[in-house]
Formats: structure tokens, sequence, C-alpha cells
């Protein structure tokens, strides 16, 4: 089989884009209303997020690209409805996938009859049902992830990541295929290993506050392996962070240096069986990114892996306050029948006394005035500090983040820096 030409989507509205003419222009898929901008294109390989649809209902969260036979463009109805380049790759969303499974692709139609508003011609329903045939019929055994879907995100608690971790380990050692970086058996099975050894990183929504605004001005970073909380992790905040949306990642120690991962969550929205097969099948997470780092490899600020990086830092620096969660009994016994050590999830917390507050600072701040029943962050920055043998090292750490107003009292929103608690206020009884 010889290599599909890479497949492009345009910057500005992420949307997959087709070819026209020889030599080939990129335009528009003609059934997406734009505000009019030219296209950009850029190779998928290189977006987060892709505004893929089901080629057989037009679901937007597609989960699978099966190939088959190639299906040249074909449209359905007097207007459009289903005008799309249909090549030989099709993305499939999971109920599509599920009735494809069970070998009911009479339902698949009955979706794409229903989602297109098709349902009084049967003219259409015939139509859809040969154009799916056409690719099914030729189908090619496998499927690939995909992971640029932009799924609203799942929470995952602290107590269920042992699971969530083990979904992942196994996801990475089947045969469900991912593209890009992380097609290679050699580095999925070095990063399944290194998921049975992760310590488990759950960041709580104070502290993951803290490494969103942190995150915002790191500095280049040499990396290295006193940075990391342990050797192999797999660390998931409290909700996505930064506008790349980052649900969790993990890091994985290999023979030259470590493979870093970025995940999304998947599968929110769906119920019933398509939901149950994607939780035994894929997890709960799905990679959007990944890169190898060497030691001594300098990452610079704003790369895709900077979020992780600057959580590190912060739990290493101490600014977390660091508790271990009480896991499930259910998963306890399963680790125990297995003859695996319990796991154990770590709970990164901003520090009692606001963790990274130096008392000086905190006299320094001044009388915050009677009326203040709560704390702010007031700034805060990194700074390249000399550490190690001889301090010859260095790396960065952030300093102040400090925090006005009464020990104790609840954190609240500042002027310059994001909310940082929703707890409730305690009662204005003072004096
Ligand atoms: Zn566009
Ligand atoms: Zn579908």
């Amino acid at each position: 089989m010889t290599a599909a030409p890479e497949e492009m989507a345009c910057q500005i509205c992420l949307s997959p884009l087709n070819t026209l003419g020889t030599p080939p222009t990129y335009v528009h898929p003609i059934q997406l209303a734009t505000d009019g901008h030219e296209p950009v294109p850029v190779p998928v390989s290189q977006l987060d997020t892709v505004r893929l649809t089901c080629d057989f209902c037009g679901d937007p969260y597609p989960t699978w690209t099966l190939l088959g036979g190639e299906v040249h463009a074909v449209a359905v109805g007097a207007t459009a409805g289903l005008v799309q380049n249909f090549g030989e790759a099709w993305a499939a969303c999971a109920v599509c996938q599920t009735y494809i499974d069970d070998g009911r692709n009479d339902k698949v139609v009955d979706r794409a009859v229903r989602a297109l508003g098709f349902g009084h011609h049967p003219q259409a329903r015939e139509r859809i049902e040969q154009l799916h045939r056409a690719f099914l019929n030729t189908r090619v055994p496998g499927r690939t992830l995909i992971t640029t879907t932009a799924w609203p995100t799942t929470a995952i608690g602290a107590r269920e990541l042992p699971k969530v971790r083990d979904r992942l380990g196994g996801f990475y050692r089947g045969s469900d295929e991912l593209p890009f970086a992380l097609a290679a058996t050699d580095v999925r099975q070095q990063i399944a290993a290194g998921l049975d050894r992760a310590g488990l990183f759950w960041i709580d929504g104070d502290f993951t506050d803290l490494a969103e605004y942190a995150v915002e001005k790191l500095p280049d970073v040499t990396i290295s392996r006193d940075l990391m909380p342990s050797t192999d992790g797999l660390l998931v905040w409290s909700r996505p962070v930064t506008r790349r949306q980052i649900a969790a990642a993990s890091w994985t120690s290999t023979s030259d240096g470590w493979q870093l991962v970025n995940y999304r969550t998947l599968g929110r929205g769906l119920d019933g069986t398509p939901l149950q097969r994607l939780r035994e099948q894929v997890g709960w997470l799905a990679s959007m990114s990944t890169v190898q780092v060497h030691d001594q490899h300098v990452l610079p600020g704003d790369h895709p892996a900077a979020a992780l990086v600057a959580t590190w830092l912060l739990i290493t620096q101490q600014a977390a306050e660091v508790t271990t969660a009480e896991v499930d009994k259910v998963i306890r016994k399963s680790y125990a029948r297995t003859n695996r050590a319990a796991p154990e999830v770590r709970i990164a917390r901003i520090g009692a006394n606001g963790g990274t507050t130096p008392p000086s600072a905190r006299s320094a701040s001044g009388d915050p005035g009677p009326s203040q029943t709560s704390r702010f962050w007031v700034s805060g920055h990194w700074r390249n500090q000399p550490y190690g043998p001889g301090r010859a090292l260095r790396r960065p750490v952030y300093i102040n983040p400090f925090l006005r107003g009464p020990d104790g009292a609840p954190i609240k929103l500042s002027t310059t820096v994001r909310m940082l608690s929703s707890h409730k206020p305690k009662s204005e009884d003072h004096d």
C-alpha cells in the first residue's frame, strides 16, 4: 500500500480540507459554513484538534478511522446534506462503530438517514446504503483511534486514577492503532510498561489553577530527572489546562530519555453499549501530542509539554502538599488478585500556608486591611535557581505566588490572577 498524501486541515477553522484540480489547491468542504476566510492548510499531524465528523452519520465526535476502497465524492439529495470528498479513510463515531462491529449496517443507515433529515426519502436511504456498502465491502481490517476530536471533558477523580491508568496501558498494548508518533509498536510497549510503574498524581482544583497561571510564563527548561516527582508517571489535572485543553500527561523513562505524552478525555456524551465498549477498549484518555526528550534537552517554555513540566516543577519545589488518596476497595482487591501492590494515588494541593509563600513576602505585603476576608495571589514569576552538585545546575523555581490576606481565609480572584478557589467564604463575623 502506498502512503496516502498527508491530510490537511484549515488552521483557522480546524476543518479538514478537500483538494481541487491539478496541481491541487485546498478548499473548504462545500457544505461548511465559514465566515469567508481563505483556507490556511496545515498538515493534520500538526494540529491537536480537527473538526472531523463521522462519515457515516455526521456525528461531531468521530472516534475511529477505518480504511476501505476509495469512494469518490457523492452527493445525496438536491440540497447538499451529504456532499463530501469520501476517500479511502472514513471516520466513524463510537455509535456507528458499535453497529458496524455487530454487523448491523442497517442501523448505521438508519442513523445517517435520521441525522440528515431524509426520513421521507426512500431514494435517499437507498443512496446512503449504497455509499456505506461501497466502503464497508472493501474495508481493510483494523482501525486507528482519532485523537484530534474535541470531546467535551470527562472529569476523572483521584480514586479512579489506577483504573484509568490500567485501561490506558491496555490500549497501548492492544492492536487498535494510533496515528503519527505513537504508531510505532515499540514506543507503545515502552509507554505501557512505564504506566505499570508510574507514580499517579492527581492535581486538585486550586493547584491546577496555579499550574495553569504559572505555565504561561514558564521559561525554557533543561530537562533532567530531578524535575520529576517520580521516574515514570501519569498526572491528571482536575480540569483541562491551557488553550490546548490538556486533561492529563504521562512521562516514561526510556533508554535515551523520556517520552512525554499529553492526553484529552474522550467519551463524554455517549451511553449504553458504545460507551461501555469505548471504556473497555480505549479507556478514558486519548493521546494528543507526544515528544521524546533526552537528559539536558532544553524544552521551550511554550512547548505543548510545558504544562506537565510546570506542574512537575511546582510539585518538586514543594509548592504542593502531597497526600495519598484512598483507593477504591474494588480496585485494591483486583490488584491483590493479580499480585500487584496496591496502587497509590498522590494528590497535589496547595500547601497549608499557601505553600510557596515566603514569610518575608507575607509580612512585606503589609496590612491587608480589616475588611479582607479572602486571600489573593498577588503575582508570580519564575527564577532560574542553582541547585545540585556545586550548584552548577539551574532549574526554574516559581517565586511568589504570594498570598495576601488572613491565614486560612478562602483564596479568591485577584485583578491579576484567575480565581484559585471556589470555596464558600466564611461568614464575616470579625470584630
Ligand atoms: Zn477554515
Ligand atoms: Zn456515526
